[in-house]
């Protein structure tokens, strides 16, 4: 690997709207701001991480400077690309865009550092531009000291704020700020992304290896491409990236074995669940992410049984399902053995999936018992079930 190797994600970062992926929406608005001069003083893009925020805050910083190759050009969402600005952007050298990371900038001190150069005007662009990463990680001082300057900021200083958490950031300081979100990206516009890079870099990506990808990513760029540079590296010399390897690499199995676990568990089978859940441990499946997959998976069941297509377990109790599920999450997450949550967890669920109908059960708590299978024990059900937050009503007098 030579000194000038890029990672993917750095490689193919976009440097115009054009080339965002995934974010019509956001491009269309910025664009219109643009081409009308309708250029608020603060813009604040929020999202969730690796979704583009930085990227489009650069975009915007080069939109707000670029000055043509005559020079004389206004701000455009075109930029040229050529200009000295622009040219002076691409090497992270424009000295009148400054980049915080507010994650490790905190202080009112470097707020104040911010404040006085605001004083000054521009050297090379039309504006001084502030890119704030993580703004919402600012003290409370900080962000005091930052709102008498949003409140009247001179005219040739842009603010612009990017956050994964927008409920921290004070109402004061998002009521002056234009507020743009970034929303994940679609599968299906990551996904024919991704298979493009990845023919770009000389490999053949898999429909089923790019879907597996964008779900373990969630729709954020970054992961997606970070994942994708991972599964090059295991290709042999026909780079040839398949669904197999990437689930191997992730330490998930395939969704038909999770559909297979789902049949069992909602046989209400906990022996067999158990087994098969050992069964892909043993094969080298990582619990996080069996427990992602079996929640992907029982989402699609409860979909699937709401439009009618299939299944035979009620709506009621796929949904109480879903919620034993999502507690367990937290545990399975701060646990020291998750494979031992991840498998307690199927056995609840099996054992839950025993119950005749979750909904009869809680109407009439008083005079109705929950109806196990003959083979299994009250006393074992009863006993997981008193341990488990929100146990079942029938049990609680
Ligand atoms: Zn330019």
């Amino acid at each position: 690997m030579s000194d000038s190797y890029l990672v993917i994600s750095r490689k193919y970062r976009p440097k115009s709207l054009d080339e965002l992926i995934g974010q019509s929406l956001l491009v269309s608005s910025l664009r219109s701001c643009l081409d009308t001069k309708k250029v608020p003083h603060a813009f604040l893009f929020h999202g969730i991480r690796g979704v583009g925020k930085t990227t489009v805050a650069r975009i915007l910083a080069r939109c707000l400077s670029c000055v043509g190759q005559d020079g004389l050009t206004d701000l455009t969402s075109h930029p040229c690309g050529v200009c000295r600005s622009c040219v002076s952007i691409d090497r992270d050298q424009h000295m009148d865009i400054m980049e915080f990371d507010a994650a490790s900038r905190t202080g009112v001190d470097d707020i104040r550092e911010i404040i006085d150069s605001t004083q000054y005007s521009p050297v090379l662009g039309r504006y001084k531009i502030f890119i704030i990463d993580e703004v919402h990680m600012l003290s409370k001082s900080a962000f005091n000291a930052l709102l008498k300057t949003l409140e009247e900021p001179p005219p040739h200083v842009k603010f612009i704020f990017a956050t994964t958490e927008m409920h921290k950031i004070p109402e004061t300081v998002l009521s002056r700020c234009m507020i743009f979100p970034l929303r994940p990206i679609s599968f299906d516009a990551l996904s024919s992304y991704l298979i493009d890079v990845a023919l770009r870099e000389g490999f053949t990506l898999e429909d089923g290896a790019a879907r597996v990808i964008c779900e373990e990513s969630g729709g954020s760029m970054r992961d997606a491409l970070s994942l994708l540079e991972q599964s090059m590296m295991l290709t042999s010399d026909d780079k040839a990236i398949a669904s197999k390897m990437v689930l191997e690499m992730l330490g998930s199995v395939p969704s038909p074995a999770i559909e297979a676990l789902w049949d069992l568990i909602l046989s209400a089978k906990p022996k067999e669940s158990l087994a098969k859940i050992e069964e892909f441990m043993k094969g080298g499946a990582d619990p996080i992410m069996l427990y992602k997959s079996l929640q992907n998976s029982l989402y699609k069941l409860i979909t699937q049984r709401i439009k009618g297509e299939k299944g035979n377990t009620s709506i009621t109790n796929l949904l109480y399902i879903w919620q034993i599920l999502l507690q367990q999450a937290e545990n399975l997450r701060n646990a020291h053995f998750p494979e031992y949550v991840l498998s307690a967890t199927v056995i609840i669920l099996a054992m839950t999936a025993s119950f005749q109908n979750i909904e009869e059960m809680m109407i009439n708590k008083k005079d109705q018992k929950p109806q196990p299978r003959a083979d299994e024990s009250n006393e074992v059900v009863d006993n997981i079930l008193s341990k488990f937050p929100g146990a079942i009503a029938a049990e609680v007098e």
